[in-house]
């Protein structure tokens, strides 16, 4: 048979068999009715919103203990600047030797880096650099597990979703969600705010706070393609000096298998803010058009005529927004004296570390055995009803916040917030009337670490 002959045949073959299996192909084709947005009500007891840092273990917390949860995350996948903002290295879950913030937060970074097959810190020391006790994890694998365990606890996850009103009536909160073709009444009995930007809080009609000029945000991303013997500081503007170091050690970390804290390339983003789409889309713009210009600018440089993207997060991670005006205000004297209150229900350990310009960061350490702590009442806004936040936007000043706001500390806040509002919702009262020894209680059955206890 020649060639011509050959391809004829095959060519008869593919159409007998396409019109032998076009029929069935083509069976299913129907006129639709026109779509109509879904609406549904929806009875739960606790609301979280913002599936991040602190939300997703707020919600585990919340599911374990017995309540009806629903989570509302705008975006597609759980744990937030852990995950889709790419800050990948929670911290610091250890302080002077000993664990400070254990939990459910820290069984899901173990359980990432058992999966992963890492190694964890050696946390019996302290080390010279504080983020080195922060738990590099993948974050893929991360947001895999959190999903897992929120199933596993009955929350029910609804990503793409975002409140459009907050009402409070007769004792229940009562929130209009809408997302891709959904719009949805919920009626809970508690509601905990976890966007990071307190813009629940605010949605509720209670104050937040913001300072006039805020750290910048970053676009986290990772380049390869460097050519490392030709690569020459000095010949390098020393601008670009950071960005180089991180993407080398970064490289050097993973040829030979460490899991230790992992550095990451970043552009700063300045007035980053995510609290609105608007606000969020100009922070992402602006966050990629600055790692452009990077990328080209390195191109030029000897060594980097290669220069690649291998990874950017889809989000640029924002380190502050709004704040609450909570019942207490955690200062910055009671941040670097390790102040315990009666009704601090976790801990927290970093340097006051506040990014100010896009060029320096203001760091003030704390002293040998000094934790800072979140009491219950900074989680609470001034004057509410059956309300709670966790994570970056927790009461505090600007100092004390730049602190408190890392991941560990969230996650910590998270499950404090979550047994606070599982609790008033089955006593049938708000958060500041439930008492603090059961708060403690149903924390230390979950495995949480209270301040003052170690
Ligand atoms: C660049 C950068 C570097 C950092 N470095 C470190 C570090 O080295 N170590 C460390 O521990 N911490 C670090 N931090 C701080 C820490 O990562 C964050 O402060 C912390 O993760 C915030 O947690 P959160 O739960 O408050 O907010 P997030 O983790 O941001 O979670 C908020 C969630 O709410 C969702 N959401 C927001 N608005 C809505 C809405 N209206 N409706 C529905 N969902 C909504 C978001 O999509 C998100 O998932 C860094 C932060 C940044 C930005």
């Amino acid at each position: 048979m020649t060639k011509i002959e050959r391809r004829a045949m095959l060519k008869t073959i593919g159409l007998a068999s396409f019109g032998a299996l076009s029929p069935n192909l083509l069976k299913g084709e129907t006129l639709r009715e026109p779509y109509s947005v879904s609406e549904k009500p929806i009875t739960t007891d606790i609301l979280i919103i913002g599936g991040g840092t602190a939300g997703t273990i707020a919600a585990i917390q919340a599911g374990r203990a017995g309540a009806k949860t629903t989570l509302i995350e705008s975006g597609s996948q759980l744990g937030g600047t852990t995950t889709t903002g790419g800050v990948s290295f929670p911290g610091i879950f250890h302080a002077w030797g000993k664990q400070i913030i254990g939990g459910i937060g820290w069984e899901l970074v173990l359980d990432s880096v058992e999966l992963n097959g890492d190694k964890l810190p050696d946390f019996s020391k302290t080390p010279e650099r504080h983020w080195k006790h922060q738990v590099a994890v993948n974050p893929a694998l991360y947001s895999l597990l959190a999903e897992e365990k929120c199933t596993a606890a009955a929350v029910d996850v609804r990503f793409y979703e975002t409140p459009t009103m907050v009402e409070y009536k007769e004792g229940r909160w009562f929130v209009e969600s809408v997302g891709k073709g959904v719009k949805n009444q919920i009626s809970c009995s508690q509601i905990i705010d976890c966007t990071g930007n307190a813009l629940i809080t605010s949605m509720a009609g209670y104050d937040v706070l913001r300072e006039e000029d805020t750290q910048p945000g970053s676009l986290v991303f990772s380049m390869g393609g460097y050519d490392l013997k030709s690569l020459d500081l000095a010949k390098i503007p020393k601008k670009y000096h950071g960005y180089l170091r991180q993407n080398m050690l970064e490289s050097q970390i993973r040829s030979t298998g460490e899991n230790t804290s992992v550095p990451y390339g970043y552009v700063y983003v300045k007035g980053a803010d995510s609290t609105t789409a608007e606000t969020h889309t100009l922070a992402n713009q602006k966050g990629r058009q600055n790692l452009l210009d990077l990328i080209r600018d390195l191109r030029g440089l000897p060594g980097c005529e290669n220069i690649r993207i291998t990874n950017m997060k889809t989000e640029t991670a924002v380190r502050e927004t709004y704040r609450i005006n909570g019942e207490y205000k955690v200062t910055k004297e009671d941040y670097v004296s390790g102040k315990i209150f009666d009704d601090s229900l976790s801990y927290s350990f970093y340097p006051v570390d506040l990014h100010r310009d896009g060029k320096s960061i203001y760091q003030e350490f704390l002293k040998p055995d000094i934790v800072a702590s979140v009491p219950l009442r900074a989680l609470i806004p001034k004057s509410s009803r059956n309300f709670l936040v966790a994570g970056r936007c927790v009461s505090s000043d600007r100092l004390a916040n730049s602190g408190l706001r890392v991941q560990a500390s969230c996650m910590g806040m998270g499950q404090a917030a979550a047994a606070t509002a599982v609790l008033a919702h089955k006593n049938g009262t708000t958060p500041s009337d439930v008492s603090v020894d059961d708060i403690k209680e149903l924390l230390r059955v979950h495995g949480a670490i209270i301040p003052g206890e170690i």
